[in-house]
């Protein structure tokens, strides 16, 4: 076992005192290692997604590329967020997956789109990407086991990705989300998911977008089995997901005609 730097501990313990924030929409205190602020996360984000989407012909002008825009446009609406919002399809037909990285840079492999089934079902997936995105997932995954070691070891280099070793690269990749093409994927936490299916449910109906595609959408994911896509093996649980969804989709729809006629804008 290597033993933890002692720098990382004392940074670990300012993060600790310093950098406890709340998710918007749910209130959650989250953990974030001060210096990784959202203008550091988002030029982050945009290296990542240079990386992965660069491995992959991006598709344009398709039907289904004009509808990952279209879904995308409406779910960042949704979000409230000013991001700089950037939507790909990317031409991949077994790669069961799609990600939203800091800052509101989003991809779509084209082999999760059978299993979205149609637009309702693109708005569930894409809703539950920006939530983990908005919530600030990935700076908390990088603040926390072996990715903060690797955070605090390069914050002397600015966290260039490009400068980065291999190894180094595919961890902070797997915590920010989109390390299925290099083998590395870490799950997100069990509260994460949560958040992401709760929080990502909600754009989805303040966008318009049908909840009861997310219930059918995570049947479906069920049905694949173990050992099947990437997605389901950092989206663990389908079934136990979609009966969580069926109960919460009252409730939330309920909330999101009551703000919508409030007019509140968050
Ligand atoms: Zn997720």
């Amino acid at each position: 076992m290597k033993r933890v730097p002692r720098p990382f501990l004392l940074l670990f313990a300012a993060a600790l005192l310093t950098a406890c924030e709340t998710v918007e929409e749910t209130g959650r205190r989250r953990l974030r290692l001060p210096f990784l602020t959202d203008s550091y996360m988002n030029d982050l984000g945009a290296q990542a997604y240079q990386e992965e989407t660069g491995k992959y012909k991006v598709l344009r002008g398709t039907k289904e590329a004009q509808m990952i825009e279209r879904v995308g446009q409406r779910i960042a609406k949704a979000s409230g967020r000013d991001y700089q919002w950037e939507f790909k399809l990317l031409d991949a037909p077994n790669v069961v997956n799609a990600f939203c990285l800091p800052g509101g840079k989003i991809a779509f492999y084209t082999g999760i789109l059978p299993i979205c089934a149609n637009e309702d079902g693109v708005a569930i997936v894409m809703g539950h990407e920006v939530a983990h995105a908005t919530s600030g997932h990935g700076a908390e995954r990088m603040s926390q086991g072996l990715a903060a070691e690797i955070v605090l070891a390069g914050v002397s280099v600015g966290l260039d990705l490009g400068k980065m070793s291999t190894e180094k690269k595919e961890t902070v990749l797997g915590a920010l989300g989109v390390g299925a093409s290099v083998g590395v994927m870490l799950p997100f936490s069990r509260e994460h998911e949560s958040e992401a299916d709760e929080i990502g449910l909600r754009f989805a109906i303040r966008a318009g977008y049908d909840p009861n595609a997310a219930p059918l959408l995570w049947e479906r994911m069920a049905k694949m089995g173990d050992g099947g896509p990437e997605f389901l093996s950092t989206h663990p649980d389908p079934a136990r997901r979609a009966e969580r969804l069926r109960e919460l989709i009252p409730r939330l729809v309920a909330e999101e005609k009551a703000r919508a006629a409030g007019g509140a804008a968050r």
